[in-house]
């Protein structure tokens, strides 16, 4: 079997090396499987791309689209047609997208198109919110997908609702996990950790990039000072995202805990998650990580697709206000007890019972 593996954006980086890692694994068992990697160059900067191949041994692309950035459509389009030649000059028997960007989407299309079956890894998550691009990633990816392979029962479920095939649905636990126990015992104190006199459980670790928190420069600066009062004399380590960072331009901020810094690598960031007293974010994946590794998290949105986070896991979903994320953060340091659970098949093998899968079929 030839697999085209796709990836664009630093969380899918995250979810690809333990695939790759498995499909190796069955080939020098003897199974009859070759892979072929595209990056589509969606995230091109060397802090969100090549950190991750380096630090997670993950093979150099086999083709690179250099698409870069561009509008929603843009970005869309411009994957499609470089992912459609891509595919007609190396077809393949199967093409495997992971996660909601707009590459998981763009190269879904095309492969069905070119009558390629398509294995989609994360699917059947929804957070309901449509004003979100990678909600309509995800439901369009869905619609046309051959193999999907879910991360909690929820997924699956929400797929069901669509009609989609019970034979088609797998679920197989969570390969952003499966990578962060892959790595776990390589996670490295960063350089700064004294520069900045960290201590273990005494900081908090911020990210921030959705539209909804960092479009508009006036709330962000106001979230930013909000967290800032918040975090009553404990350091928030803050690794900005560059498109936030745009956005923050020459725009003063008025902060004394915050300490702003490039985004990490994986194996500097997940130190700092884990030896964190919380995590304040917007991002999906590291609510899962946290939830993991036990961490409290607080989730800068109104919704999230990632229901077990909170149900089961350390996550709690905070809105888009600071108000809202003082009255959370209080209650929770007055709590008497905190959840913390792992949920179902979250166990690091999802990527070996994914590629089980698609070779017995
Ligand atoms: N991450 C990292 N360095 C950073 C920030 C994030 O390695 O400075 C990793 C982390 O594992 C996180 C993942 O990147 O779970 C996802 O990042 P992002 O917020 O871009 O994606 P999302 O989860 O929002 O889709």
């Amino acid at each position: 079997m030839k697999i085209t593996i796709v990836a664009g954006a630093r969380p899918n980086f995250i979810k690809i090396a333990p695939i790759i890692n498995a499909i190796e694994k069955k080939k020098s068992a003897g199974a009859n499987v070759s892979y072929r990697l595209v990056h589509t160059g969606q995230h091109y900067d060397k802090n969100l791309s090549d950190t991750f191949f380096e630090e997670l041994n993950i093979p150099k692309p086999h083709a690179n689209l250099e698409v870069k950035s561009g509008s929603q459509a843009e970005q869309t389009a411009a994957i499609m047609i470089a992912f459609e030649k891509e595919l007609i000059q190396n077809p393949s028997d199967l093409v495997l997208v992971v996660g909601d960007v707009n590459s998981t989407m763009a190269c879904a299309i095309v492969s069905k198109k070119l009558n390629t079956k398509v294995a989609h890894v994360e699917a059947g998550i929804r957070s309901g919110d449509m004003t979100m691009p990678e909600e309509i990633n995800r439901i369009v990816t869905d619609s046309i997908t051959d193999y999907f392979f879910t991360t909690s029962e929820t997924a699956s479920e929400n797929l069901k609702k669509y009609g989609v095939d019970i034979n088609d649905i797998h679920f197989v636990g969570n390969v952003m996990i499966d990578t962060l126990y892959q790595n776990q015992s390589r996670f490295e104190q960063p350089a700064f950790w004294n520069d900045f006199n960290l201590e273990e459980k005494n900081y908090i670790v911020l990210t921030l990039h959705r539209p909804a928190n960092v479009d508009e420069v006036d709330s962000l600066v106001n979230l930013l000072q909000g967290i800032d009062r918040l975090a009553n004399g404990k350091k928030i380590i803050f690794p900005i995202h560059p498109r936030t960072k745009s956005i923050l331009g020459e725009k003063k901020l008025e902060v004394e805990n915050i300490c702003m810094i490039e985004p990490q690598g994986y194996l500097n960031f997940m130190y700092l998650v884990k030896k964190s007293f919380a995590v304040i974010t917007d991002s999906g994946g590291l609510s899962e990580e946290t939830t993991v590794l036990g961490i409290p998290c607080f989730t800068m949105r109104n919704n999230t697709e990632r229901p077990e986070t909170i149900t089961v896991g350390t996550n709690n979903l905070v809105g888009t206000s600071v108000k809202n994320l003082e009255k959370i953060y209080s209650e929770f340091l007055n709590a008497e007890s905190r959840k913390c659970g792992i949920p179902q098949l979250w166990d690091g093998k999802a990527s070996e019972r994914i590629i089980d899968i698609l070779l017995s079929h």
